[in-house]
């Protein structure tokens, strides 16, 4: 297991039937972590980053946002992106979501969740087609040899230009039972052993960026397929891809509707046998795994479509009378619904933070808050925004009026990065089932 560290170890998570590899840095000792002053304010260097995502997302961002909605096209308006992901790469933004053990700037989570809440309240799509890297190198920190690890991140270190990567685990068929054995079951996509190459033919869907910017695949394409030896994770680089992916399928999103997501073929895409990750038969603990850092920014992602819906709500019922006497905010139905949405906020926010932290630092609790911010957070998410939809009455339900959009962009959050009923609350029950698992130990309660 190469992370960069001689002192990294391996925690056992109670119950995680994608494999108790959640691998522990330095900074945790025997005896647990090593404890930290806990405090909710934001430090100087915070609140600096906090301006310097808003600024970025505000100059860069909000009216791109805009243009990405009035483009009919979906692969024309994923494109419009590409000049400010190459600013944002440029900026050092990309660098940042890399880990510091591999030579990246992320080193907090707490940093990393004022960040995603700043873009994504601007334009969660863009959040999701720049980080990609989040995903599919996950399982490459985890068992990649420092000989992947160097050529893999690579491309994610530059400051220039616009790299992508992709986690192919979707397929069209369905992904929930990705780990099912029978005939027709799970994964179909396929890697035979040919020489010294693996030879990878099947479908994939959904993932951001499969085709990459011009159809010839993403710098790095994380593959779950099925090998010899079962399920298993092997990196394609662009090379390999190029002339080997044809679109079926440009996916026309009803929300995040800068994500390019398509159904692709791969066909004959030949990798060297170098390229599988960890062992043959790995695929499904680390295709598991590496769905944590995305879930756990679920919960953000809901956090900034609730904030932007409340601020836009709030406004409304402080303005408007509405043809009555006083502005809506004077009665009581209306309150009720702003503070109730307020409070949920709040409580999805800390949620989501304190699940980045465990999961960027690599704490066993990881796994059950970053389920906890996946499933609450996003369900939480479009019951709140559905709420103030309703504060704001009919004029909302209009394409132009700003509310409505937050409620198409949180409409996916359950179902995307695995879906709540088909892959996350099932990771919950096997949790809960696990002979020892202690209802306090996340918590640090127990
Ligand atoms: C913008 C966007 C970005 C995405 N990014 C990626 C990405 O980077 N990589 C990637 O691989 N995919 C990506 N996806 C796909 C996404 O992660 C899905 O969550 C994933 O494909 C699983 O979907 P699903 O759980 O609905 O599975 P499906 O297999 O399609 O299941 C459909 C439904 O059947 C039910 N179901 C199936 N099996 C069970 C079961 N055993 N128990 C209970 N219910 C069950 C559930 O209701 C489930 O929602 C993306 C999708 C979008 C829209």
């Amino acid at each position: 297991m190469a992370v960069g560290s001689d002192t990294a170890r391996t925690a056992v998570t109670p119950g995680w039937t994608g494999g108790p590899q959640w691998v522990v840095l330095d900074h945790i000792t025997e005896q647990g972590v090593t404890p930290m002053t806990v405090s909710f304010l934001l430090t100087p260097e915070q609140e600096q980053l906090k301006a310097a995502a808003r600024g970025f997302a505000r100059e860069q961002l909000r009216d791109l946002a805009s243009a990405t909605r009035a483009e009919p096209d979906p692969r024309t308006r994923a494109l419009l992106l590409r000049p400010a992901f190459e600013n944002a790469v440029a900026a050092g933004f990309l660098k940042g979501l890399i880990p510091a053990p591999f030579g990246g700037g992320a080193d907090s989570g707490v940093d990393a969740a004022i960040f995603l809440e700043e873009w994504a309240a601007e334009m969660p799509d863009f959040v999701i087609s720049m980080a990609g890297p989040l995903i599919a190198l996950a399982p490459v920190y985890q068992v990649g040899t420092p000989e992947q690890v160097e050529r893999f991140v690579r491309p994610f270190l530059a400051d220039s230009g616009a790299p992508l990567a992709a986690m192919a685990f979707s397929e069209p068929e369905g992904s929930a039972n990705f780990d099912a054995d029978g005939a027709g079951q799970g994964t179909r996509t396929t890697a035979v052993g040919d020489g010294d190459a693996w030879v990878i033919n099947g479908r994939k869907a959904w993932a951001s960026h499969l085709c990459g910017w011009d159809g010839d695949g993403p710098d790095v394409m994380t593959i779950v397929c099925r090998t010899p030896g079962g399920i298993s994770l092997i990196v394609a680089e662009r090379e390999h891809l190029a002339g080997h992916i044809e679109v079926e399928e440009y996916y026309d999103l009803p929300g995040l509707k800068g994500c390019l997501t398509t159904r692709v073929r791969l066909v004959d895409v030949r990798v060297p046998r170098g390229n599988l990750l960890g062992e043959e038969g790995q695929g499904v603990e680390l295709t598991r795994a590496a769905f944590f850092p995305s879930g756990a920014s679920i919960g953000i992602f809901a956090a900034a479509a609730m904030r932007q819906a409340f601020d836009i709500a709030y406004r409304f019922a402080l303005t408007e009378k509405r043809g009555g006497p006083v502005p809506i905010i004077e009665y009581q139905a209306v309150s009720d619904v702003l503070a109730d949405a307020k409070g949920k906020i709040e409580a999805v926010r800390l949620l989501a933070w304190r699940a980045l932290d465990a999961v960027m630092s690599m704490h066993p609790s990881g796994p059950e808050f970053a389920l906890h911010s996946k499933i609450f957070g996003s369900e939480t998410g479009i019951q709140v925004v559905n709420d103030l939809v309703r504060i704001v009455g009919v004029t909302a339900y209009d394409e132009k009026h700003p509310i409505i959009r937050h409620l198409m962009d949180a409409l996916s959050y359950p179902i995307i990065e695995g879906s709540n009923a088909g892959v996350r609350r099932r990771q919950l029950q096997a949790l809960f089932r696990a002979p020892g698992y202690d209802p306090l130990a996340a918590s640090g309660m127990a």
